[in-house]
């Protein structure tokens, strides 16, 4: 066997390479020296116990105060092929005598212990009769009084320590101030200074702070992004929480509550839920979160403004351990400080001076709307954050609004609006005041209203993007499904007394619209129907085992598998996550479904290169690639997406894009001659009526369909660009696949 951690990182637990300061915690641990490694949550602390767990010879002992865990490491390692076993009070009599004994006959690497059980006489005379190398004290700020969690127990573990004085100690925590590292160096008795702190940056969550206006819309608008994926809802209160909780299962989404008010057991419950992937969506109170460890957690969305910066990162935090991008939204109204205050000046003296501290700190980060959003978070837990721009934080993305003066367009649109009866869209509004010659308005006689052309100054996107400025700004409503445009009673005033409107004006040079802050959240490139089956298995495989989905695989190694399409056991191998035990235990089942889904859809293996260290902090660099046509081809996943039933709104959302580039990408993918299956979304799309439609064809047909302006011309301009698109889209489908 080899014993290089570099191998064992790879052959038991599927990793290419080491995250930041694991190697070196190791290393300073296998040549015997007493650590402490402060690691942000996700940082990777288990490793560094468990690979030299197994290099060395002895048992490795694991301290640690959360019981859930220690089950939850457990599972995670023997599924892995380590043997490793669990002592604490939730063992029946059987069982615990059971481990003890496979403990004293060296049959396990590992053990896992609660800091009171290992106190004991019995856990004591156990560990006598065996070869202890490594003590390892799990969540180590436990031990002082300056930490948040102080647990007395902990103070008696420097008498265990002295009991075994050949092993080495090892002491992890993600708490990072200076004095309770002190502290935990001191009660543990350790001399030197054989210190790794980590940064605790965590690059793969992206970072949002939004004004709260309706927070149930916005709630809704922010979960759609998340389809099937897990993540926690933060709110002030237990009853927020159970409103909000009883307000998204009825609406449809799979969500429970979690506070301090429910019993032992309905807490236990739903917490089991959502860790097995039973539940997606956790509305809670800061009650929850500490005891689970769940890597797959999507988003985190504060409902509201959380009570101090330490509290608020460590929530976030829970996001995005798997590596893979997170999102953090928070919502913030300027009432919630008033809330917040009431609740500090209920407190007293120097307890009461702290809180405030605490609330004037996060007040003054959630109203930043300038500034990089890691920076105050890094510089409050003593790191210098060097950069100047994250690139990963609303603030980062976002271009500063420049409010100017659009009373004017403003004016121009909403009367136009007005003049055409509060009965087309947001397009044909603009194509009559862009003075378009197209049959239907002609048909309509709005060639003859007031405001027909007075906005040929303009261009459509420009028009575009202020319609939607003010239908944000609440003048315009839009309903039913042809997004009829109406005036509110706000537009009416404001007309009615010439109100100044102040916004933003998109330049005419500008290609995409920053108008909205926080929308370059993104996904990872990866084929999403063959990760939905994937996923599917993996249930289906956890729920028959009693296991947390996540045990079998993670996230991230399904995305690797929806990524480079693994056809052989050899390449299986080169997944992150797949270590030689799951790919015999998990390998042929998964792989079944990869190559019917690749033969299925004529893909083929992704070849990831050599030596190439896996990356998927935000996107993976070599997305899939259809057989024959190389590049970087997401038309062929929105193709792909779409055939497997996506909406094009879900793949707008998705991508972040518009319907126009959706559009470009569904007829790329057809152009390269896939198939497209012909949604009826498509034909929603355009108010052509048939007889038109047959006339469009033809001249497609003559004039061919790269491009558009020769088509235009031949119609005389009477169907304009965007019905164009979608017709040629249409046509596309309709004959070109057929032959
Ligand atoms: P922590 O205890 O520091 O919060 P964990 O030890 O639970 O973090 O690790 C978080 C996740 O990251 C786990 O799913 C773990 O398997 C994974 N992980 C740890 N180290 C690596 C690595 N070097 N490469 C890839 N994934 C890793
Ligand atoms: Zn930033």
């Amino acid at each position: 066997m080899k014993t290089e951690p570099a191998s064992i990182l790879k052959d038991t637990f599927g990793y290419n390479s080491f995250r930041p300061l694991q190697q070196e915690v190791i290393n300073n641990v296998l040549a015997r020296r007493d650590t402490l490694a402060v690691l942000p949550t996700g940082g990777g602390k288990s490793l560094c116990y468990q690979i030299p767990a197994l290099i060395q010879t002895g048992l490795t002992v694991v301290v640690s105060p959360l019981i859930a865990l220690m089950k939850d490491q457990v599972e995670q390692l023997r599924a892995a092929g380590v043997p490793a076993v669990v002592l604490n009070s939730t063992l029946s009599a059987e069982a615990y005598a059971a481990n003890m004994e496979y403990v004293r006959r060296g049959q396990v690497k590992l053990l896992f212990v609660a800091p009171e059980t290992l106190l004991t006489p019995r856990l004591f005379s156990l560990l006598d009769s065996v070869q202890v190398d490594l003590i390892t004290i799990d969540e180590a700020h436990c031990i002082s009084e300056w930490g948040h969690d102080f647990r007395p127990e902990y103070r008696q573990l420097v008498d265990v320590r002295r009991r075994y004085p050949k092993a080495v100690c090892l002491a992890l925590t993600a708490t990072a101030t200076p004095r309770v590292r002190q502290d935990i160096k001191s009660s543990l008795g350790f001399a030197g200074s054989n210190e790794f702190v980590a940064s605790f940056n965590r690059p793969n969550l992206y970072i949002e702070v939004a004004p709260r206006e309706d927070a149930l819309k916005q709630t809704e608008t922010f979960l759609r992004r998340f389809k099937d994926q897990s993540g926690i809802i933060y709110c002030f209160s237990r009853r927020q929480v159970d409103d909000l909780a009883a307000y998204l299962t009825q609406k449809g989404y799979s969500a429970r509550p979690y506070h301090a008010g429910l019993n032992d057991d309905e807490r236990r419950r739903n917490q089991e839920a959502f860790i097995r992937d039973d539940v997606l969506i956790m509305v809670a109170t800061i009650a929850f979160g500490m005891g689970i460890n769940k890597p797959n957690v999507r988003f985190v969305l504060h409902y509201d403004l959380p009570k101090s910066i330490e509290g608020y990162y460590q929530e976030i935090g829970r996001a995005g351990r798997d590596g893979l991008p997170a999102h953090c939204l928070l919502l913030y109204h300027y009432s919630d400080a008033a809330k917040l205050r009431y609740f500090v000046d209920q407190k007293e003296g120097r307890e009461r001076q702290v809180a405030m501290q605490h609330l004037e700190d996060i007040l003054r980060y959630a109203e930043d709307t300038a500034n990089c959003r890691r920076k105050p978070l890094l510089t409050y837990f003593g790191e210098s954050y060097r950069e100047d721009k994250c690139k990963n934080c609303d603030n980062c993305v976002a271009t500063p609004p420049m409010l100017v003066n659009i009373t004017i367009p403003a004016q121009k649109f909403m009367s136009c609006v007005k003049r055409t009866d509060e009965r087309f869209g947001a397009t044909y509004v603009i194509d009559v005041l862009r003075g378009s010659k197209a049959e239907k308005i002609i048909n309509n006689g709005h060639d003859r209203v007031s405001t027909y052309g007075i906005g040929a100054d303009m261009s459509k996107k420009q028009w575009m993007f202020l319609a939607r400025q003010l239908a944000r700004m609440g003048f315009l409503k839009q309903e039913d499904e042809f997004h009829t445009l109406s005036l509110t009673d706000k537009a009416m005033t404001a007309l009615r007394q010439r109100s100044t409107i102040m916004g933003q004006m998109l330049s005419p040079l500008e290609e995409t619209t920053a108008e909205s802050r926080g929308e370059k959240y993104r996904e990872p490139l990866y084929n999403h129907a063959l990760f939905a089956i994937l996923r599917q298995k993996r249930k289906s495989l956890a729920d028959e085992a009693g296991l947390p989905p996540y045990v079998i695989f993670s996230d991230k190694t399904l995305v690797e598998m929806a990524t480079y399409y693994p056809q052989s056991p050899q390449s299986l191998l080169n997944i992150s996550g797949v270590g030689q035990v799951k790919a015999r235990q998990y390998g042929e089942v998964f792989l079944e479904i990869i190559v019917s889904f690749c033969r299925k859809h004529d893909l083929e293996e992704n070849k990831r290169r050599e030596e190439e260290p896996v990356k998927i902090q935000s996107e993976p660099e070599r997305p899939a690639t259809r057989k024959g046509k190389g590049g970087s081809n997401r038309f062929v996943l929105v193709g792909q997406a779409y055939n497997a039933g996506d909406s094009l709104e879900t793949l707008m959302q998705r991508y972040d894009v518009t319907l126009n580039t959706i559009l470009d990408h569904l007829t790329r993918y057809v152009l390269n001659g896939n198939v497209l299956r012909q949604g009826k979304d498509l034909n929603l799309l355009t108010a052509v009526a048939p007889a038109e439609r047959a006339e469009v064809f033809k001249v497609f047909e003559r004039e061919g369909c790269s491009y558009l302006k020769p088509v235009f011309d031949a119609l005389h301009g009477r169907v304009d660009y965007e019905d164009l698109k979608v017709l040629r889209l249409l046509y596309l489908v309709s004959t070109v696949q057929k032959s």
